[in-house]
C-alpha cells in the first residue's frame, strides 16, 4: 500500500487519486463529510506516483518575501460581486484575452463546491466570492495538465494546499501555468454545508436557488450571508448572526489538517496570494474602499508580469508587507479547532443546524460574566477614564 499523508495532516486535494495510472483511488467522505483518499489495494500497482504527487508528503516551497499590494478593481459591478476588492476577475480576464484557460471554485446547480474550467470570457463570473467551505478538486489537475501539454495558457485559484498540490501533481514548471491562492482560515465539511442547507429550506419551505457568501450592500466587512429561496424570499445575515459563518469561524465546521496546515507563510507554491485587506484603514487607509480592498502579494516574476498585464484595470498601492498583514494571521498561522468541535459533528445528524451551533457556542458562566461587565457603567466610566488619561 502506498504510503499518504497521515489523515489529520491530509488535506483532501486529491491530487494522489489525479497521479494514480490505474484510477485505484477514490475519494470518499468521511463521517464528516470532508474527503480521504481510500486505495483499492488489489489494484495498486505501487508506482509511487501518489505519494509523490502529495503536497503534505513533499518538501516545502520557498517563497521570497513577497512584495505586497492594496488593490482595488476600477470596475463597480466586479467588484460588487466579488469578496474583496475584485482582484481575481481582472487576472481571469486577462489569461482568457490570451487565449487561455481557467480553473477555480464554482457553485454547482445543487449549490456544492467543486473546481471547474472556463475558456470564456462570460462565463468567468462563477468564479466571483468566496465559498467557505471546501472545494471538490475532482480531476482538475488531469485537465490542467491535459490543457498545459496542449500549449494553453492556465491560470488554477485556489486554497494554498489546492495550489501546492496541484505544483507537486505537475511535477515540473511551465511557463504557462499561472497559480493563484487565497489566503486561507480553513475550510469548512460540505455536509455542515448540506445539512445547514437542508435546516433552511425545511424552516422556509423552499429550495435555495442562490447563495452569495460575501453580501456587500451594507458592507463588505462583516461577512454578510445572502441566501434567496424560489418562492422569492431572500434572506441576508451578518457573519455574527448567522449560524453557519459562525460555526466556520470559530472552529467548529473544519477539516482537522487545517490545524496543521503547512501552507503558510512563504510555503506557497502559488505566483500570487489574494486576500481580504483586514485593517486596511489603519495600515493604508488611503487605499480603504467602502465596496473592498484586497490585499495582493505577488510570491514570483510570474506573478508580478500577471499584476503589469492587468495594472490598468486597477487601483494599485504598494504598501509594507508587515505592517499590511498584522491584521491577517490566518496568512501565517494555522487556524485552531473549537473545543467543542467533535460535539458538533457528532450531533450534526441529528440536531436541527442552527439550534446545535447555538447550543454549543453559547456563552459559558464566565463569559457572561465578562460580556455583562464590559457593557457595566462601571466598566464604561473606567474606559473613559482610561481615555482621557491618554489624551
Ligand atoms: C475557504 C476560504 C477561506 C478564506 N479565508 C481568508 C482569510 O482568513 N483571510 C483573508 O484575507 N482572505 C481569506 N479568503 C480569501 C478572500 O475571501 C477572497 O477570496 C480574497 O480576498 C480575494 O478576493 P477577490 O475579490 O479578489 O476575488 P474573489 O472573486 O472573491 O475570489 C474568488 C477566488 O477564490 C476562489 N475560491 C472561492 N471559493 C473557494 C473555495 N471554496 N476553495 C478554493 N478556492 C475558492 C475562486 O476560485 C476564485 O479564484 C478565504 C477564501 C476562502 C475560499
Amino acid at each position: 500500500m502506498p504510503q499518504l499523508a497521515q489523515m489529520k495532516y491530509c488535506t483532501g486535494c486529491g491530487a494522489c487519486a489525479n497521479a494514480c495510472p490505474k484510477d485505484c483511488i477514490s475519494m470518499t467522505a468521511d463521517a464528516e463529510g470532508f474527503h480521504y483518499p481510500i486505495v483499492d489495494a488489489a489494484r495498486c500497482v505501487r508506482c509511487g506516483l501518489c505519494e509523490k504527487a502529495c503536497p503534505v508528503i513533499g518538501g516545502d516551497f520557498c517563497r521570497d518575501n513577497p512584495a505586497a499590494y492594496a488593490v482595488h478593481n476600477r470596475d463597480a459591478e466586479v467588484v460588487g460581486s466579488s469578496s474583496s476588492g475584485g482582484v481575481f476577475a481582472a487576472i481571469a480576464e486577462w489569461v482568457i484575452g490570451q487565449g487561455g484557460v481557467v480553473y477555480g471554485a464554482a457553485f454547482r446547480e445543487d449549490l456544492s463546491v467543486s473546481h471547474l474550467r472556463v475558456d470564456a470570457k462570460e462565463c468567468l463570473g462563477i468564479f466571483r466570492g468566496s465559498k467557505y467551505l471546501q472545494s471538490d478538486v475532482g480531476s482538475a489537475f488531469r485537465c490542467v495538465a491535459q490543457d498545459l501539454k496542449a500549449g494553453r495558457k492556465v491560470l488554477f485559484s485556489g486554497t494554498p494546499c489546492q495550489a501546492a498540490a496541484l505544483h507537486r501533481y505537475l511535477g515540473r514548471t511551465y511557463e504557462e501555468l499561472l497559480t493563484v491562492d487565497v489566503i486561507c482560515h480553513s475550510v469548512p465539511s460540505p455536509k455542515a454545508w448540506r445539512r445547514y442547507l437542508d435546516a433552511l429550506q425545511a424552516r422556509e419551505r423552499s429550495k435555495i436557488v442562490f447563495a452569495n457568501f460575501r453580501d456587500k450592500r451594507d458592507s463588505w466587512q462583516g461577512y454578510y450571508l445572502c441566501t434567496q429561496l424560489e418562492n422569492g424570499r431572500e434572506i441576508v445575515r451578518t457573519g455574527e448572526e448567522n449560524q453557519y459563518m459562525r460555526a466556520f469561524l470559530q472552529g467548529l465546521s473544519t477539516r482537522p489538517s487545517c490545524y496543521h496546515c503547512r501552507f503558510k507563510g512563504s510555503n506557497r507554491g502559488s505566483d500570487i496570494t489574494l486576500g481580504d485587506f483586514w485593517g486596511v484603514e489603519t495600515a493604508a487607509p488611503e487605499a480603504y474602499h467602502a465596496a473592498g480592498t484586497s490585499l495582493v502579494l505577488i510570491n514570483s516574476p510570474k506573478g508580478q508580469s500577471a499584476l503589469a498585464g492587468i495594472a490598468e484595470k486597477l487601483e494599485l498601492r504598494p504598501v509594507n508587507e508587515a505592517a499590511a498583514l498584522e491584521g491577517n494571521p490566518a496568512y501565517s498561522a494555522p487556524s485552531a479547532p473549537h473545543p467543542r468541535r467533535a460535539e458538533f459533528f457528532a450531533s450534526l445528524e441529528q440536531e436541527e443546524f442552527d439550534d446545535l451551533v447555538n447550543h454549543l457556542l453559547a456563552p459559558t458562566k464566565w463569559e457572561k460574566l465578562k460580556q455583562r461587565w464590559s457593557r457595566s457603567i462601571v466598566c464604561r466610566g473606567f474606559r473613559k477614564l482610561r481615555r482621557l488619561i491618554s489624551l
